[in-house]
This record gives structure tokens, C-alpha cells and sequence, in this order.
């Protein structure tokens, strides 16, 4: 069951929206029992690289074309770090509707691109940061009468909600800290709404501290000031003019949370810690609050015991590149078996 049937009580829909679904939504919640140790805390890990185009984009991209087929839109338009544009394309391709996507030209890992260019989308680098080509293709949008399907549009929250409802059912509670990357701000604003939202329903009792991330180098929400020439390894994140910024601040003011940063080589560090210990391949920008966890573990900033979710929000294998710059090379060898014990042995 996708989003849409399975929270369609909770969400704007109507009669008249159309069910579509790709299969998103209900993804693993795994305890990460190494790291827990190391950091002296319950650790889950939602897995939002297992949502259908590899990202947590797919909760929100449902409703946002749901409502536009429904709307009788012609085309929908966006603007992408990458994943946005690979799951505004997924899901125009399966509804038949044309889908034209806006990218930083020579900033999207490599995974992402294919992906938009596989699912029929008209991709268009354009030679600018992220935040010309949002506002490019609102002006698009606006001009052409097309739907845009950026965190702009008020259904792509509605439907990211539905991770903080698959949590507290999961969990049977709200975690004690929510973990979460922090680009545009629309996935921490959307997981803080859901998570009042199940409060006000009774589902819950408590709500979680949002702990949110960004990369040094993008790091508007930290430093109080929008950040003209956002650089980040992690290109998810590298904005530096959250459309969210307003409601991100309520979210972490009013839950008592806070933005913190961490360098490129934190997060690089922290994802081979994931993968190679938690046995989870997550994205760059995914792994942020990871290092932002092991940052604060190292200040004495990590309340011991606390049971804390971060969401692991892109599959690692959408940026190849950078991971394999990580990485060694596997060790070559001949066909003798002599030279395959040699370095079995080594
Ligand atoms: C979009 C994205 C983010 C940032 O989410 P925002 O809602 O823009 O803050 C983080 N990680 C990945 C993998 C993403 O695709």
C-alpha cells in the first residue's frame, strides 16, 4: 500500500485524487546496534533509500502529483540537487504526464542524473547554483501554468508527514532526538507537523527534540544568514536558501532542538562508519546526522540511554563517485589460486 492509501485519512485527499503509487512509504526502521554502543544510545536508522526512486522525495512527490493530475495539470516542473528530480520524473512517467527538471549543471552525482534522464524527463542543467534554478522554474511554472513540485508546493510536506507516522507506529512512541539532513528544510518541517499532528490525535504523548544538519559549507541555518556560494560534498544539502528556513526555525525553537554543522570529512567519515559497520549504504548528505551525533558524542553533548532516529534519507549507491573516492581499489590478481590465497592470507 502506498502513502496516499494508507494515510488517506490524515492527508488533503478527495474523492476526485487519483491513488497513484509507486510502492513508497513504509520503510524499515533498523536498530543499528554497533553504533548504539559506540555512542551509548538507542539507535534506529529509517531507511528512506528503500522508498522506490531511492529517496524520501517519493512520500511527498506522490500527493504533489496526485493533486496536480487531479488539478488537470499539463506538465510539472521542478528544480532538483537530484533527487527531487528523479522522483518528480519516476512518478510523471508512471502517470504519463511530461516532467521538465532543473539541475545545477556538473552538481548532481551521477546515480541521480541517470535516474531523470532513464524516467523520460526533460533535464536542463542549468549553469547556476540550486537556488537560480528554483527560481527559474517557479517563474516556468507560473508563466506556463505547469505544476511545481518543489517542497514550495504545500503537498509534497503533507505527504513527507507520513515518516514521522511510520516512526510512532513503529516505535510505539515519538524517539527522545529526530536526526535529520537539512537542505531546503522541507523534510524536518514536515516530520516536526507530523509529529504535532500525532500528538493532537492522541497517538503520542511526547514529542522529539529535531536535531538538524547541514554541511559546514552550506550552512544557512547555523550561521543565521542565507549562504550565496553553498559547497558541500554532499550535494543533497548544498543549498544556501532554504525555501523552508521559516518553518524549519519553528520546528526546532518549539521542540527545543538545534542546527549544528559538520564538515565534509565528517560526513565522509560517518558514512563509511554506517556502511561498514552498520551495514547501511546511505548518501552523502544522509549521513550528516550521523556525524552530527558522533560530533556531539565527542563534546559531551549526547545524553547517554536517549533513543534517537536519524533518516537516512538518499540510497548510497545514487553517488558512486564519491564513494569510490573513499575507498580503495579491489586487489587484482591473476587466475592462479596460489596468488588468490597469497592475498586471502595477506
Ligand atoms: C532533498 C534531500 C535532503 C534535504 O531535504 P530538505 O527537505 O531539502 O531539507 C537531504 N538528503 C537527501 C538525500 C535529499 O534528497
Amino acid at each position: 500500500m502506498g502513502v496516499i492509501d494508507r494515510y488517506a485519512e490524515l492527508l488533503p485527499v478527495t474523492d476526485k485524487t487519483p491513488r497513484i503509487t509507486l510502492g513508497e512509504g513504509s520503510t524499515p526502521l533498523v536498530h543499528l546496534d554497533g553504533i548504539s554502543r559506540m555512542l551509548e544510545i538507542e539507535l534506529w536508522a529509517k531507511l528512506e533509500g528503500c522508498n522506490p526512486s531511492g529517496s524520501f522525495k517519493d512520500r511527498g512527490m506522490v500527493m504533489a502529483v496526485a493533486k496536480a493530475l487531479e488539478d488537470g495539470a499539463k506538465a510539472l516542473v521542478c528544480a532538483s540537487t537530484g533527487n527531487t528530480s528523479a522522483s518528480a520524473a519516476a512518478y510523471a512517467a508512471a502517470a504519463q504526464v511530461p516532467c521538465f527538471v532543473l539541475l545545477p549543471a556538473g552538481k548532481v552525482a551521477l546515480g541521480k542524473l541517470a535516474q531523470a534522464l532513464m524516467y523520460g524527463a526533460k533535464v536542463i542543467a542549468v549553469r547556476g547554483n540550486f537556488d537560480r534554478a528554483l527560481e527559474m522554474a517557479r517563474e516556468a511554472a507560473e508563466r506556463e501554468g505547469f505544476a511545481i513540485v518543489n517542497s514550495v508546493n504545500p503537498y509534497r510536506l503533507w505527504g513527507q508527514r507520513s515518516g514521522a507516522w511510520e516512526i510512532c507506529e513503529a516505535l510505539g512512541r515519538a524517539p527522545d532526538w529526530h536526526a535529520i539532513p537539512v537542505g531546503n528544510a522541507g523534510n524536518i518541517s514536515a516530520y516536526w507537523a507530523g509529529y504535532k499532528q500525532y500528538k493532537e490525535l492522541g497517538k503520542i504523548d511526547k514529542l522529539p527534540r529535531m536535531m538538524g544538519f547541514q554541511a559546514v559549507g552550506a550552512a544557512p541555518l547555523v550561521t543565521g544568514q542565507p549562504c550565496p556560494n553553498p559547497e558541500t560534498i554532499a550535494t543533497a544539502i548544498r543549498i544556501g536558501n532554504p525555501v523552508s528556513a521559516h518553518l524549519a526555525k519553528e520546528a526546532v525553537a518549539q521542540s527545543s532542538g538545534e542546527f549544528n554543522s559538520v564538515t565534509d570529512e565528517e560526513i565522509l567519515a560517518a558514512q563509511y562508519i554506517l556502511s561498514s559497520k552498520g551495514g547501511v549504504f546511505a548518501e552523502p548528505a544522509s549521513c550528516a546526522p550521523l556525524a552530527g551525533l558522533i560530533k556531539l558524542k565527542k563534546e559531551g553533548r549526547l545524553p547517554r540511554g536517549i533513543t534517537a532516529v536519524m533518516i537516512l534519507t538518499g540510497n548510497g549507491l545514487k553517488d558512486p563517485d564519491t564513494a569510490m573516492s573513499q575507498v580503495g581499489r579491489p586487489v587484482e590478481i591473476g587466475d592462479s589460486f596460489d596468488e588468490l590465497m597469497e592475498v586471502m592470507k595477506g
